[in-house]
């Protein structure tokens, strides 16, 4: 047991909710490499098999930037700014190193900044191509095999197939049990609120893979103790974004009887619902996990022919989590300049409408100094919900 996993199950989430980073600063002290990464486009069983620990990067959305606009443009969405703010003002000093993906242009354009700035020992741009096709897969086989070989290179120690494989297992039981958590999310009223689920996905990305399996199993374990009540007719709410990784939005929500009971967040349903496939090579799994099977708004699926099939492709799975989740409610909770995301809203809200499902879209801030005034729309949007 570490120094900081005394107590078990949401207790500890909570405690790794609150002092975000703690433990890899426990394992930095201990030798272990760091490395920090921004989006859910960063395959972290690459970093698992390297033997270094992932750590998925937040900011503070209860802090003003005070530092980052010296280096950073403001049309820079306000969580890449945060975060980056974050990191300048020395949150981060355990890092080893960053990865960041070729996303969106908030990341792209700011690698240059972050990497020249923070100056880490280890630095890598993975540069994701933006369509699914199969000359996009082999692309995107050489491009992990070059992740890999920088790895090497930085750790000292050369990355085996096996221990590849033995890596995507890790983390493909991590989504299982994760899933299975979110499985308590379906009862009405839910076994578990958006708000505790939002601090497990939290502290999860804190943690080494098979610590972040331990904490998901104790959770569940706690969870299943709890005796169901009686059915409530409250809203029953999906909230959609990038990274939302703070509970202010939630306890907003869930403050005014509703339920936030799924998502389609990239620190949450995006990082959990499709596993890695075990394929002979295991980059190839790899490859298709990240570009095929993670639907984000920078990869073009282009699957189908017609624009309807094209949307069931990429918001298919929306509709089926509504289903499963008996969601009435969706609110989508956009980062201004956040442009991939905001170009899709219009075809997103008619897509989720027609599943009969409300839709509140929001534009907002990485802060809570917004939430007031969101709060107000979302106690109206509520209203015509319940
Ligand atoms: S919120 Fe939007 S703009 Fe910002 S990092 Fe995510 S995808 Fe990029």
């Amino acid at each position: 047991m570490t120094a900081f996993q005394d107590g078990k199950g949401l207790a500890t989430a909570e405690k790794h909710y609150s002092h975000y980073g703690a433990r890899a600063k426990e394992l930095k002290a201990e030798g272990k490499k760091i490395i920090g990464y921004l989006s859910a486009l960063c395959p972290v069983e690459i970093m698992t098999a390297a033997g270094v620990v992932p750590i998925r990067m937040v900011g503070n959305v209860s802090e003003s930037i005070t530092k980052g606009d010296a280096y950073m443009e403001t049309i820079v969405c306000p969580f890449v700014r945060n975060v980056f703010d974050s990191a300048i003002k020395g949150r981060y000093t355990f890092l080893d190193g960053m990865v960041l993906p070729h996303q969106c242009d908030s990341i792209d354009r700011t690698n240059d900044v972050w990497r020249d700035n923070l100056k880490l020992p280890y630095w890598h741009f993975i540069n994701f191509p933006h369509v699914t096709d199969d000359p996009s897969i082999e692309f995107t086989k050489e491009i992990l095999r070059l992740f890999i070989n920088t790895l090497e290179d930085f750790t000292g120690k050369k990355i085996s197939d096996e221990t590849i494989v033995q890596a995507i297992k890790l983390h493909n039981e991590n989504r299982r049990l994760m899933r299975d958590l979110y499985d308590f999310r379906k009862s009405n009223p839910p076994l578990i609120s958006g708000a505790e689920m939002m601090k497990v996905l939290v502290a999860a990305m804190s943690l080494p893979v098979e610590e972040s399996s331990a904490l998901i199993k104790d959770v569940i374990e706690e969870i299943k103790k709890r005796s169901p009540v009686s059915p409530g007719k409250s809203a029953r709410i999906m909230l959609i974004g990038d990274q939302v990784d703070d509970v202010a939005i939630i306890e907003a929500i869930e403050g005014t009887g509703a339920s936030v009971v799924m998502d389609e967040l990239s620190i949450g349903a995006k990082m959990y619902w499709e596993d890695v496939d075990i394929t002979p090579d295991p980059v190839q799994g790899i490859a298709e996990r990240y570009l095929r099977k993670l639907k984000i708004p920078t990869t073009f699926v282009g699957e189908g022919n017609t624009y309807q099939e094209n949307l069931d492709a990429r918001f298919g799975q929306i509709k089926q989590h509504i289903s499963e989740f008996k969601v009435n409610g969706a609110i989508l909770f956009i980062y201004k300049y956040c442009d991939p995301y905001g170009f899709e809203v219009p075809a997103m809200k008619s897509y989720i409408e027609s599943s009969g499902a409300k839709v509140l879209y929001l534009e907002d801030e990485y802060s809570t100094s917004t939430l007031a005034r969101m709060k107000t729309r979302i106690e109206a949007f509520l209203e015509m919900i319940a």
